[in-house]
């Protein structure tokens, strides 16, 4: 299992592009994930919570699954902010959403059962390879915005154990919008309805919501239980501060669903020991029990991440108007957007040939100095052609200012 495992193609792109850094070529960075603290700190109240609980000697073990003050804020936080009533034994607190992921496959896959996820999609391919899972995977294309729809995942449902999905969406930026989830739901709760009637096993639904706090106006995010409270016996939440409160390095995150599923995923992560931290669980209790500060802390981050995101899908428009082969989908959440870059066939000024997206990615790294992942990176192959994730969380404004008249002049040089 551990020599079959990939490793992440972001970070060996990431490595490509330090590499220039160390030669002194100043590359605007769109491929992590992540943030660049100077251009995104954590909340002062956050920051300032984790120091004092440092200084009041937090630092023995917390409980396995979470301390109880910090389950009892994400239990208040969920009530209010998104509607949803859980007994505290609902929530488990963890070091980030990846532990909170593999807990939940751990405990409701076996090796050689299925788990259905729409791609493009981050990481089920390695989760499913850690655990033994059969992946099963459902390409979604623009049409749809990457998304799956009710109809695209009907046929798989029966096959799967577990159906994994994210909004808002890493690597699209997009985001759920009602019809389509609605109709997962429905078909959901079909198969669960059938499966009890037949004595078997019920469907999971593990809910990545890590970006939903980063939606854009006009923007809903929409959960599955609040639109079928039903769901609520099969749906896992995996949430948490990494991206919400730019917050990846601190190292908190938390699930929530079903109790006895919960008590399972908390049983595997107490051998495991991924805890957060005391003193950033401390912190933690006080930053979501503020509305206040976290609305405060949202209008700059997001007015942050949205104006860096339309510089960006501006630029391209305007590279299309021009007459590029390039098209951009408006952002909806999250700190990415989905950039269509298909300049196939063209041969750069060294003579070489553009045809595969890896060939793109170089190109632009090289001619342009502009860092982008291909989707082939969130598991697509050939459907990916063309499609790349450019990420707003390391660069300013001005970074992206500067790197789009390098991106038309890289493309206007090729013959
Ligand atoms: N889910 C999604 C969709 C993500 O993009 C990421 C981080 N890239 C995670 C989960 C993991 O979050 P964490 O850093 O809290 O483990």
């Amino acid at each position: 299992m551990a020599g079959g495992l990939v490793g992440s193609e972001i970070l060996k792109i990431a490595a490509d592009i330090r590499e220039l850094g160390r030669e002194g070529v100043e590359v605007c960075n769109l491929t992590v994930g992540d943030f660049d603290p100077g251009q995104f700190p954590i909340p002062t109240r956050l920051s300032e919570d984790i120091q004092d609980a440092l200084a009041a000697r937090q630092t023995n073990y917390p409980p396995s699954n979470g301390m109880l003050e910090l389950r009892e804020a994400v239990q208040r936080f969920y009530g209010r902010s998104l509607g949803l009533s859980y007994p505290v034994d609902s929530v488990l607190i963890a070091s980030g959403a990846r532990p909170c992921i593999y807990a939940a496959y751990r405990a409701l896959v076996d090796p050689g059962e299925t788990v259905a996820y729409p791609v493009p999609s981050w990481n089920n391919n390695h989760y499913c390879h850690m655990i033994g899972a059969k992946p099963l995977e459902l390409v979604c294309g623009p049409k749809t915005r990457f998304l799956p729809t009710g109809d695209a995942v009907l046929e798989a449902l029966p096959k799967a154990r577990l159906l994994c999905l994210n909004s808002p969406l890493n690597p699209t930026g997009t985001a759920f919008d009602h019809r389509a989830l609605q109709g997962i739901c429905e078909a959901v709760l079909a198969e669960n309805r059938r499966r009890e009637q037949a004595g078997e096993r019920p469907l999971y639904l593990l809910y990545d919501q890590i970006y939903w706090m980063l939606t854009f106006e006009g923007v809903e995010h929409l959960t599955p239980p609040q639109l079928i409270p039903e769901l609520a016996r099969w749906t896992i939440f995996v949430d948490g501060i990494s991206k919400a409160f730019a917050a990846t390095g601190v190292r908190v995150g938390w699930a929530v669903g079903p109790v006895d599923v919960i008590k399972r995923m908390s049983a595997i992560l107490g051998h495991v020991g991924a805890w957060a931290p005391r003193a950033e669980q401390r912190a933690t209790v006080g930053l979501l029990d503020d509305p206040e500060a976290i609305a405060e802390y949202h209008a700059g981050f997001k007015s942050g991440l949205l104006a860096r995101l339309r510089g960006l899908y501006r630029g391209f428009a305007a590279l299309a108007e021009d007459g590029l082969p390039v098209e951009a989908i408006p952002p909806m959440g999250a700190i990415y957007l989905t950039v269509r870059i298909a300049p196939f066939g063209k041969r750069t000024p060294d003579g070489e040939l553009l045809e595969t997206n890896e060939d793109v990615r170089r190109y632009l790294l090289d001619a342009a100095r502009v860092g982008v992942v291909p989707f082939q990176a969130f598991g697509v192959g050939e459907s990916g052609q063309g499609w790349f994730r450019l990420s707003v969380g390391a660069v300013s404004e001005q970074d992206i200012a500067a790197a789009l008249p390098r991106v038309a002049a890289a493309l206007k040089a090729l013959r």
